[in-house]
């Protein structure tokens, strides 16, 4: 009886896993059925509208929408347009089925939060999913239900210009970051009108451009795409996204909107994903570019056979669906597949039950709590490279602010900000001006790339007559994003020179960098007493600045990116490979230069150049706060672990400073010894730790041979006995070591 009241309850429990699910397999299929061809074909169209439409819509776009050939929309944003083209769907189309309308929601709506690769910074994986959730109550709020975020290309060029907009380097903390995306844009109900689809881009292998040249070709072994590219996709899909952008690239010769491998063999069988997948812009049509389809009707074919569902902006798809039916290129049950993932998605965003949204309803751009998380975000992510202890500053401190991004309200957003507005931003004068700070502000450079030494002198001047000079430079926005990659990544223009110039004072410099990327400082490094990454750090960057300069709050960031010394380096990341070279002579690591004449042999087993060492300025997990930490007594639980145990790692980390603060602990591992070779490291776990002055505490982490898994180059994902070391500490390059066995 008992056993029989089990199952009961077990087949119960099923059906309730079934149900919330929600895939309303029936809604869909019965409302397939209905279609005509072309309202189906409609359903695959993303279509894009200039965000300048004045006056009225265009009546071709709304007769289109009206005969059922439109599913989706991109950048109406105008809240009564997005209304008008809503209630012509839904009381005009054929079978009133809702558009979407979408959007490059990026790293904030109006209220815009550091760029994500500042984000990142934060290792804070709540700040992450908070300013999310408020892009999403904001952009939703005009009717906008699906963004085109989170973007999560893992990329190791820092040429790359899109680097602003990625995770970084790292899989693990990726893979964290994604999940915290997911739920901070789609909410916890899908359903809710102030959640946004997410759309994980781009899949995949974008940001292994070669040369970090945006759009460039990737060459990708399936090993590496498995262990590094695809994770935080993964990790997004499991938290539930509901639609995936795939990439401008070609990867291994086939051009990601037409790759089957990669679309369906990996996407919807390895990764179980169920939703919508849509193209990138042209990128359908741009198969021809690429020389991978001979025409916009192949180029459909293509999109159609790999299993794209939905084309952004080209419409190869509306142009040529039909003739390929008719030609047997293609058939109906693959169309009707497309259609099935799009309607998938408009049924559990409740479009059906909701199409208006409630416009208007909820507009609280800008307010105080969305300022509040924006400040907290911009400070989370601002990484403190370098400090001499000059700060934090005293109030009376009497500041020259110089540096080209001083006052740029709209350059502190940074890249993808379609909607923030500089005018709303706070810039660091700003903020000090209204804190009675006493500053005195020389513009000098008037944009970051200027070269003009005109004004140099009242810089100097200024510079003679203070205490401290603080210089604010870096990148304005253009000089990442997309298609902005640089091939020198130092501080453009004449600031090098002026910082130089300004040190001749004898006075203290502190540089902050606002920039998309790290910024090369080897010319300067020596000429300033503190450096300060802050990124491109949003609406709220003047007062987190402020904060932070004056000691009120802690700058909390850690690098999610290796810092280079020079661009002939990159790519450089941690996680690489040893060479075959013996491993003892460690001599010359962390020297900038190596003799010429010394034989790599004598040098050790990573591979350098000769002109810039080893060893990049900054390491992966890299950051200072104002106090520092100690860490202590690393124990490991026990020395063997199997697949059914775990073991715990244990470490104590003491605040030795005079403040208290925050520590980001790090944990990273090393297979040594593998069918295929593994990283010298790989993160495997953080947590961040507030502690009080003098105070200790013991930080616990645990390792399951789970964590250990990789996929080899016969496409096999598992964990494979042997050694392993272990290290915590503050950074990729520092910490305490022990080590384990993996045994049956
Ligand atoms: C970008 C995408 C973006 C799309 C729509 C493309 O150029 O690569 O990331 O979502 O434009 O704006």
């Amino acid at each position: 009886k008992k056993l029989n009241l089990l199952l009961v309850l077990f087949g119960f429990f099923q059906l309730s896993v079934v149900y919330s699910q929600n895939n309303f397999e029936r809604e869909i299929e019965a409302l397939l059925a209905k279609l005509s061809l072309e309202e189906k074909i409609g359903q695959t169209s993303l279509r894009g509208t200039s965000s300048r439409v004045k006056g009225a819509l265009p009546e071709s776009l709304k007769q289109a929408v009206r005969e059922g050939r439109v599913g989706a929309m991109l950048n109406v944003m105008r809240p009564e347009f997005i209304d008008e083209l809503q209630k012509i769907a839904i009381e005009e189309s054929p079978h009133n089925i809702p558009l979407l309308f979408s959007r490059d929601v990026i790293h904030g709506f109006k209220t815009i939060f550091p760029i994500p690769l500042g984000l990142a910074a934060s290792w804070d994986a709540e700040i992450v999913e908070q300013s999310a959730r408020i892009a999403a109550i904001e952009a939703s709020s005009i009717g906008i239900r699906w963004t085109f975020a989170p973007m999560l290309d893992i990329a190791q060029d820092t040429r790359w210009g899109r680097i602003a907009e990625s995770p970084g380097e790292d899989p693990y903390l990726a893979s964290i970051l994604a999940e915290a995306y997911v739920k901070g844009f789609q909410g916890t109900d899908l359903s809710d009108p102030s959640s946004l689809a997410v759309s994980l881009k781009h899949f995949i292998g974008y940001g292994a451009a070669i040369g970090g040249r945006d759009y460039n070709t990737a060459i990708i072994d399936n090993a590496t795409l498995q262990n590094l590219y695809i994770p935080p996709f993964e990790a997004g899909i499991k938290a539930g996204a509901q639609t995936v952008m795939t990439s401008f690239n070609e990867l291994n010769g086939v051009p990601a909107s037409g790759n089957k491998f990669i679309l369906k063999n990996i996407l919807r069988d390895q990764l179980k994903f169920d939703g919508l997948v849509v193209s990138d812009w042209n990128s359908v049509t741009e198969m021809i570019n690429h020389g991978y389809a001979e025409d916009q009707k192949h180029a459909a074919e293509l999109g159609v056979n790999a299993g794209l569902d939905m084309e952004m902006t080209s419409t190869s798809y509306e142009d040529h669906i039909k003739n390929l039916l008719e030609e047997q290129k293609i058939s109906e049950s693959q169309l009707d597949d497309l259609v099935r993932n799009i309607l998938r998605v408009k049924f559990r965003l409740g479009l059906f039950d909701d199409p208006y949204n409630n416009i208007s309803k909820r507009n609280n751009f800008y307010s105080p709590e969305h300022l509040d998380e924006a400040e907290k975000a911009a400070i989370k992510s601002s990484v403190l490279l370098k400090n001499n202890g000059l700060l934090p500053l005293k109030k009376e401190t009497k500041i020259a602010l110089i540096g080209p991004l001083s006052n740029k309200g709209r350059e502190q957003l940074g890249t993808w900000t379609f909607d923030g507005e500089g005018e709303r931003s706070v810039t660091p004068l700003q903020e000090f001006r209204s804190q009675k700070v006493n500053v005195d502000f020389q513009e000098t450079l008037k944009f970051s790339r200027d070269k003009s030494e005109l004004d140099f002198k009242k810089a100097i001047e200024a510079a003679k007559k203070s205490d401290v000079i603080l210089f604010i430079g870096g990148e304005e926005a253009i000089l990442s994003g997309e298609a902005h990659s640089r091939a020198e990544i130092n501080l453009p223009g004449a600031q090098e020179k002026l910082i130089k110039e300004l040190k001749e004072t004898g006075k203290p410099l502190i540089l902050v960098i606002m920039a998309g990327r790290p910024i090369t400082i080897e010319k300067i490094i020596s000429h300033v007493d503190a450096v300060l990454m802050v990124w491109h750090p949003g609406t709220m960057g003047g007062p987190a600045l402020y904060k932070m300069i004056f000691g009120v709050a802690e700058p909390g960031g850690r690098l999610p990116v290796t810092w280079p010394k020079t661009s002939g380096q990159l790519p450089l990341f941690y996680n690489h490979k040893n060479t075959g070279r013996p491993a003892d002579a460690k001599s010359f690591v962390g020297m900038d230069s190596i003799p010429v004449g010394a034989w790599q042999s004598s040098l050790g087993n990573q591979s350098h150049y000769l002109d810039a060492g080893f060893s990049p300025r900054f390491p992966f997990g890299f950051g200072l706060g104002y106090t520092y930490f100690t860490y202590d007594s690393l124990k490991v639980s026990s020395e063997q672990l199997t697949r059914e145990n775990e073991i715990e790692v244990v470490v104590s980390v003491k605040n030795m400073g005079e403040r208290d603060g925050e520590e980001v602990v790090q944990l990273y591992i090393q297979d040594i010894t593998g069918s295929i070779t593994r990283p010298v490291k790989e993160l495997k776990g953080f947590k961040r730790v507030f502690l009080p002055k003098g105070k200790e505490v013991e930080v616990k982490f645990n390792i399951r041979a789970k964590d250990l898994e990789f996929v080899n180059n016969e496409g096999i994902r598992r964990s494979e006995n042997g050694k392993f070391n272990l290290w915590i500490g503050k950074n990729s390059a520092e910490g305490l070591q022990a080590s384990f066995e993996l045994i049956d």
